[in-house]
């Protein structure tokens, strides 16, 4: 990703998600099969060209819904994954063989940003189109990932929850036990649990760790419609206000992290 393009970047997309609230659950409804970095990209374009956001496919994508993209619609820019081939060489892996070298097509996979999308409101068809918002259930979520729960036995009363390689707690008394839950299944997905127990206090620590696991906890909360959305984003609107920004690299881990865990509570959708 570059700045030099004329789309944003993850980092200000997801800045942009964090100070406008319900931005996340716009873009969830209209677009909760694509990944949240290309769901807010879409939601961005969608207000910037006043197209109602909804249902994204490509063209050949709408053909076989039997909707047509109206004339002289522009699609919408995303990033996706294109896949290549490149030649490399390499010796014989037998040193006794002779010395010719071995030419190899090695498939390689890299992100591009193309033109390639229309939301339902470009098209047209006699066919109608409703997309159905996927439910969750955050117990099969857990189940999913891999991750357990184990009986909370912190003493200290300001602990909301913690997280250990694949185990969390959250504490029977935690004021948004939602958004703890989300938050330290983040540090498990987000691999900061793999060496050290992480112990989440009411006053978080002032570290990107936090930063990644509370904007998940944002994300998913958001997107849900879930109690704890306004908290989450409180915090991290204070961290923002001594850093700049969070950076692009953190934003990618985070959309990355909230999509795994959405989709692991709803079994039945793929991502794109
Ligand atoms: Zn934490």
């Amino acid at each position: 990703m570059t700045n030099t393009q004329e789309h944003a970047t993850w980092g200000e997309l997801l800045y942009s998600a964090v100070h406008t609230p319900g931005k996340l659950l716009a873009a969830y409804t209209a677009f909760h099969n694509y990944s949240f970095g290309n769901a807010l990209l879409a939601l961005e374009q969608c207000i910037s060209r006043k197209i109602e956001p909804g249902p994204l496919n490509s063209y050949k994508g709408w053909l076989t819904l039997k909707r047509q993209v109206r004339k002289g619609e522009k699609g919408l820019c995303l990033c996706m994954p294109v896949t290549y081939k490149k030649c490399v060489t390499g010796k014989a892996a037998s040193e006794t063989s002779d010395e010719s070298e071995e030419i190899q097509n090695e498939v390689r996979q890299r992100f591009v940003f193309r033109n390639y999308w229309f939301v339902l409101a470009q098209t047209e068809g006699e066919a109608p189109y409703e997309q159905a918002i996927p439910g969750f259930d955050l117990e099969a979520a857990l189940q999913t990932l891999g991750i357990t729960r184990t009986p909370f036995d912190e003493i200290n009363g300001n602990v909301q929850g913690f997280a250990h390689q694949r185990v969390i707690a959250v504490s029977p008394i935690a004021e948004l036990p939602l958004k703890t839950t989300f938050h330290e299944a983040a540090h498990i997905i987000l691999g900061h649990t793999a060496s050290q127990k992480l112990v989440d206090l009411e006053q978080m620590d002032r570290n990107i760790r936090e930063v990644e696991a509370e904007s998940v906890a944002l994300i998913c909360c958001e997107s849900l419609g879930l109690p704890g959305a306004e908290a989450a984003r409180g915090y991290i609107q204070h961290w923002l206000q001594g850093e700049k920004e969070i950076p692009n690299q953190s934003a990618a881990r985070i959309f990355s992290a909230a999509q795994t865990i959405l989709k692991a509570g709803n079994s039945k959708e793929e991502s794109q």
